[in-house]
């Protein structure tokens, strides 16, 4: 049996790092690829929500305690209408317990670092903008735009939505992104203030007008919020005569504090809009010595707060198997992998998306149905499904996965 020498990983997000670190635990010399020449600008995103599946993955490969140490423990997902009444609001002690390992609220770069320690940043090229592979009897070669090629095993397309792996597997083919029809402004504002946000609740308000806002306390000082807008009701936000701060507050103006008092609070130059994308799940994400994770494989929208999950799964997943292939048989074992990941993954793009329909609801008498649907399902059959979808025994049994006597060198 040929065991794999080299892994090539291109795209130093969430997916590809996470990958990156379980291949080389395992003694699997690995290096990433990276298009953004400075590693700041690979931190954008403010900050988001790991639930328990994700942070039991990062356990298979040693890092949980490392990402847990500097996200909020989740208590409390609280769903509220825009008058402030409360519809929902779910304990987490209790499935914490259980499943034992919390929901985190964290920013984007604690992650990113905790990441980049593990894999090692001599390990990660940045400027490396990936323009295709080709494959030989030999193994598998990355094209760059600077003309440099790079020379492995097997190689891991992990470069998100608009993947350059993903459109040369399909010959050049391929059809775009669905737009989901709505926008998520993102922001991380100094907000201190237990009165104003308190830790440990995940805040998630829908309104009418197409409208929600969503909101968590990422420490003392730090507050993280996501403004959703339908295109509808992002039309007759004005960010031409205003800041987006402003036009923002202006929107959301009849909602209850403190929604206008965090907008407000919010530097100009923090908030990032959005647009919000997935692509209906569908297989493919393999072909010979090639293989998709993350946002190129299974991009789905934000409702769920899982596509980073599901990125970290995938990648665990993909080192465990990678970790005991045979090299001569590597094609098998990627389409087995994929195999064990798309209807996980099919099920949480289908659920977020049908999720995301919801909230474009403009209409008041049809926001009032759902506020009452909500009231009557969201405690208890919303939640058990969720559940139900976010866990997978193989997640609460999948051993942690071995570390090499000699790192690779
Ligand atoms: C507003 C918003 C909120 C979200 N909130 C949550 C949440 O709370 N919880 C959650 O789990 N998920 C959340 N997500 C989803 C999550 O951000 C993504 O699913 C996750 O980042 C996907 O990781 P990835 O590594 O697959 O892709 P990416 O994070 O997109 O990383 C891809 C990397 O590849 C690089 N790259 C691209 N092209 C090339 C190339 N040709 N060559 C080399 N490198 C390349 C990019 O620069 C990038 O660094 C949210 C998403 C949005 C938009």
């Amino acid at each position: 049996m040929a065991t794999l020498r080299k892994a090539l990983v291109i795209g130093a997000g969430i997916g590809g790092l996470t990958a990156a670190a379980g291949l080389l635990r395992q003694g699997i010399d690995t290096e990433v690829y990276e298009a953004r020449p400075n590693p700041d600008r690979l931190l954008s995103g403010g900050g988001f929500m790991l639930w328990h599946n994700a942070v039991l993955a990062l356990r298979r490969i040693g890092l949980d305690e490392a990402v847990a140490a500097g996200s909020v423990h989740m208590r409390y997902h609280e769903f509220r209408s825009d008058t402030g009444r409360r519809l929902a609001r779910w304990h987490l002690d209790g499935p914490t317990e259980r499943i034992g390992a919390p929901a985190c609220a964290l920013r984007r770069s604690h992650l990113h670092r905790v990441l980049t320690d593990a894999v090692g940043a001599d390990r990660v090229r940045l400027g490396a903008r990936c323009t295709g592979y080709t494959e030989d009897a030999d193994g598998v070669t990355a094209h760059f735009a600077d003309g440099s090629t790079a020379h492995g095993d097997v190689l891991i397309g992990a470069d998100g939505l608009r993947s350059v792996v993903r459109g040369t597997l399909r010959h050049g083919f391929e059809t775009p992104p669905r737009y989901a029809g709505y926008t998520a402004w993102q922001a991380i504002t100094r907000l201190p203030g237990e009165d104003v946000v308190p830790t440990g609740t995940f805040f998630n308000l829908w309104g009418r007008g197409g409208l929600r806002f969503l909101y968590c306390r990422l420490n003392a000082e730090e507050v993280y919020w996501d403004a959703i807008t339908s295109d509808r009701a992002a039309a007759a936000i004005d960010t031409v005569n205003r800041d987006r701060t402003a036009a923002l507050a202006e929107a959301y103006r009849d909602w209850p504090e403190p929604v206008g008092q965090i907008i407000r609070s919010t530097e100009e130059a923090a908030v990032l809009p959005v647009n919000i994308f997935d692509r209906p799940p569908a297989g493919g994400w393999s072909r010979g010595r090639m293989v998709l994770i993350g946002d190129a494989a299974h991009p789905m929208t934000l409702n769920l707060s899982q596509g980073a999950g599901q990125a970290i799964e995938s990648a665990v997943a993909l080192a465990a198997v990678l970790g005991r292939a045979d090299t001569d048989d590597l094609p098998r074992t990627l389409r087995a992998f994929e195999e064990s990941r798309r209807a996980r993954t099919a099920d949480m793009v289908t659920t977020s998306w049908r999720i995301g329909t919801l909230g474009l609801a403009h209409n008041r008498v049809l926001c009032r149905l759902r506020d009452l649907f909500m009231v009557a399902f969201f405690d208890s059959v919303a939640r058990s499904q969720s559940y139900a979808l976010m866990m997978d025994d193989r997640l609460e049994r999948g051993p942690v996965l071995p570390v090499a006597a000699r790192p690779p060198t």
